[in-house]
């Protein structure tokens, strides 16, 4: 079973969710850090890391001497990334998506493709959890390439918890889709509903049944709980605004580790993911 944790923005609480809901399990279960750009969960669970690959795109090369600067690879090109100026060809490497198009339509055959490293993927271990995490490389703006090579990680077998990356574009969709659940973390505020409305459109797109967790839900107002009512979306917990969950979190513990009491709360979590997923 596949259970993604997404938020509509970022610093909403996602990867506590994460990380304290695949630790809590005790049976086999995979961890996946898919939020490339900024994968943390790794800090909180301190894996040993047995394992380590780059991970590569194509990127267009051009030939120069069989490029007739005829412009059909700038034409098809939909992301802008390859581009001839006067007399020069110019391949703007982070703009590519590796689709090969420009490939296929050169006339004369002058564009073959090359490797480019643009991330790594390491897998660990902490008792009975793998962790899986992507790292995407600095400067590197296409992080989908290195989310697919995280995601060939998932074990049919295992329960995997995939965190996501927050927000609503390409990455999200990547992370979360094929997810047997997903749950979205917010916080009852203007902006944190805004967001949520932009996540719960997504996942309805996807077809991916959820539930939503109202972090620090103590601070702001009850909109988000309406929200929630009137669209029929379950709550499937709320976690106060706490100082001591502030500390454990601020210096990289799980709250299941420090505060005993959410061990029951985040079993009871995943026994409510387990039969929604199933309905
Ligand atoms: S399509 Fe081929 S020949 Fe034409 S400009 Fe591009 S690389 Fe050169
Ligand atoms: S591979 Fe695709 S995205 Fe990259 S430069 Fe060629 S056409 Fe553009």
């Amino acid at each position: 079973m596949i259970v993604s944790i997404a938020s509509g923005k970022g610093g909403t609480g996602k990867t506590t969710v994460a990380t304290n809901l695949a630790s809590v399990l005790g049976i086999s279960c995979q961890l996946l850090d898919c939020d490339v750009e900024e994968p943390n969960a790794h800090l909180f669970l301190d894996p040993v890391i047995n394992q380590e690959n780059k991970v590569f795109t194509l990127v267009p090369k051009v030939d120069a001497e069989k490029c007739k600067l005829c412009g059909r690879c700038q034409e098809v090109c939909a992301y802008n990334a390859i581009a001839v100026f006067g007399k020069k060809h110019l391949v703007f490497s982070a703009l590519c998506h590796g689709c090969g198009a420009c490939q296929y339509f050169c006339p004369h055959k002058a564009i073959s493709e090359e490797k480019k490293e643009i991330g790594i993927v390491q897998k660990g271990t902490k008792n009975h959890l793998e962790i899986i995490t992507g790292k995407m490389k600095i400067g590197e703006a296409m992080a989908p390439p290195v989310i697919r090579e995280v995601k060939k990680y998932i074990k049919k077998d295992f329960i995997t918890i995939i965190d996501a990356p927050p927000g609503t574009s390409c990455p999200v969709i990547e992370s979360v889709k094929g997810s047997d659940y997903s749950v979205l973390v917010t916080e009852p505020t203007p902006f944190g509903l805004n967001d949520l409305k932009l996540g719960v459109e997504v996942l309805r797109k996807l077809k991916i049944p959820f539930g939503v967790i109202i972090n620090r839900f103590d601070l702001g107002n009850d909109k988000t709980i309406q929200y929630c009512e009137n669209q029929d979306i379950d709550i499937l917990m709320k976690i106060p605004f706490d100082r001591e969950i502030a500390r454990v979190y601020s210096k990289g513990s799980l709250i299941i580790d420090e505060i005993p009491s959410y061990r029951q709360k985040f079993l009871e979590l995943w026994e409510s993911i387990k039969i929604k997923a199933r309905k």
